[in-house]
């Protein structure tokens, strides 16, 4: 059972104003326990919770009590945890559950989980019926600060993650930030990246903060509270310009089209390399390669790798166990990107810590002597 909310504990919320699809995303700790009041507000008679089995273990049934007492039927739709479950299989077996579940146009599919949740449960709720609302209750901090914003949905295809899905907006966030501690470690460093990365994308002073609150927020104290919900205001904000993803969205990509030619690479391999990690080697590349290219300070690169490396991420393309291949096969990890436009790659590159910039054309060749310079 999730704690009550102590009742002085503030709860945060951040407005995301996308006209007929606006919503709130309420940030607090102890929220699952006050989920049946702020969902039925909502107005639906049903709820089908999709979860993964080590989160519905832990909260499952506490959700659902909360929807049942406030005279929502409730049901759970557990799916096996992990990447795989991004899956085609997995979709129809929620779809049918949802039906099953008699979850009609006005009730509700609510993801209570990590991305991979999120991603799945949203994506049925996009497509079954031709669309029933959903709301994120996020447990993991990657899905507290980023994928349960911005409605974006979908599964893996054979031909790469998240190729098939939709644009499908939660109609609430719940991200109670008092199940994070149930979080492995590693997973708590993985999605701390992506707070950081709000930081280096367009918000020195937050980069600052960071540096100077990060025990907090893996502690959990009110600075977790604060690191979620800055994290959402700055991923609404770009959502809200930029709903899908025609123009400055590609700014949350940072560090990401390095990362993602290193999970490839590592075959998407989490007892190797998780997103995040993969994110914060990008990271460090992307400032390291914008120094190389003499458009940042090595002193910005090396100070956004000594704070990645103070919490306990990776930074450099060394720290991939099991190896990170060769720079050809980096090379070609990236040009399998989606973001790679008429052979020339586009990298988010940076001015400055909180100066990251959308840089198109970059040619291979000076991304080839960059990374050869890397590993010399
Ligand atoms: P995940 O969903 O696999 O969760 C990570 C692990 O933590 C899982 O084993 C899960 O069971 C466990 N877990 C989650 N919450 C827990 C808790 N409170 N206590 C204990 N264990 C818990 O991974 P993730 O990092 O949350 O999400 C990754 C996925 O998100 C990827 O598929 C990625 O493509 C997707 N994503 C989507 C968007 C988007 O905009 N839609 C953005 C970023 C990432
Ligand atoms: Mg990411």
């Amino acid at each position: 059972m999730a704690a009550a909310r102590a009742p002085d504990a503030p709860v945060i919320t951040v407005h995301v104003p996308l006209g007929d699809r606006a919503y709130d995303i309420f940030v607090g700790r102890g929220l699952l326990g006050e989920a049946g009041a702020r969902i039925a507000a909502l107005g639906a008679r049903a709820a089908a919770i999709v979860t993964d089995s080590n989160v519905g273990a832990l909260y499952g049934g506490a959700l659902a009590d909360a929807l049942q007492q406030r005279g929502l039927r409730a049901s759970i739709i557990t799916v096996a945890p992990g990447e795989a479950t991004k899956s085609y299989a997995s979709l129809e077996t929620v779809c049918d559950a949802v039906l099953e579940a008699r979850i009609e146009r006005g009730d509700l599919v609510i993801a209570l989980g990590g991305g991979v949740v999120g991603d799945l449960a949203g994506f049925a709720a996009a497509v079954a019926r031709r669309g029933v609302r959903f709301v994120q209750v996020p447990t993991s901090l990657l899905s507290q600060v980023d994928s349960s914003v911005g409605g974006k949905t979908g599964i893996n295809s054979r031909h790469g993650k998240n190729l098939v899905g939709a644009f499908h907006q939660p109609s609430l966030v719940l991200a109670d930030t008092a199940l994070l501690d149930t979080l492995p470690i590693r997973e708590m460093r993985a999605g701390y990246a992506e707070v950081v990365k709000y930081g280096l994308i367009d918000d020195a002073g937050f980069f600052d903060w960071c540096e100077a609150n990060w025990q907090g927020v893996f502690a959990g104290g009110p600075e977790r509270n604060e690191a979620v919900a800055q994290s959402c205001r700055a991923k609404a904000a770009v959502v809200v310009r930029d709903e899908r993803e025609e123009g400055d969205r590609a700014l949350l990509n940072l560090g990401h089209t390095f990362g993602h030619a290193l999970e490839r690479i590592t075959r998407y391999d989490s007892a190797r390399l998780v997103h995040g990690e993969g994110v914060a080697i990008g990271m460090c590349l992307a400032f390291r390669f914008s120094a190389f290219l003499g458009l940042c300070s090595a002193d910005d690169a090396t100070r956004v790798e000594r704070h990645l490396v103070t919490v306990g991420l990776p930074t450099r393309l060394q720290d991939v166990p099991g190896g990170f291949g060769t720079v050809d096969e980096l090379l070609d990890g990236m040009a399998q990107d989606k973001k790679v436009k008429a052979g020339a790659l586009t990298f988010i590159l940076a001015r400055g810590i909180g100066q990251s910039f959308v840089a198109h054309g970059i040619e291979i060749a000076k991304v080839r002597a960059f990374l050869n310079h890397e590993i010399a």
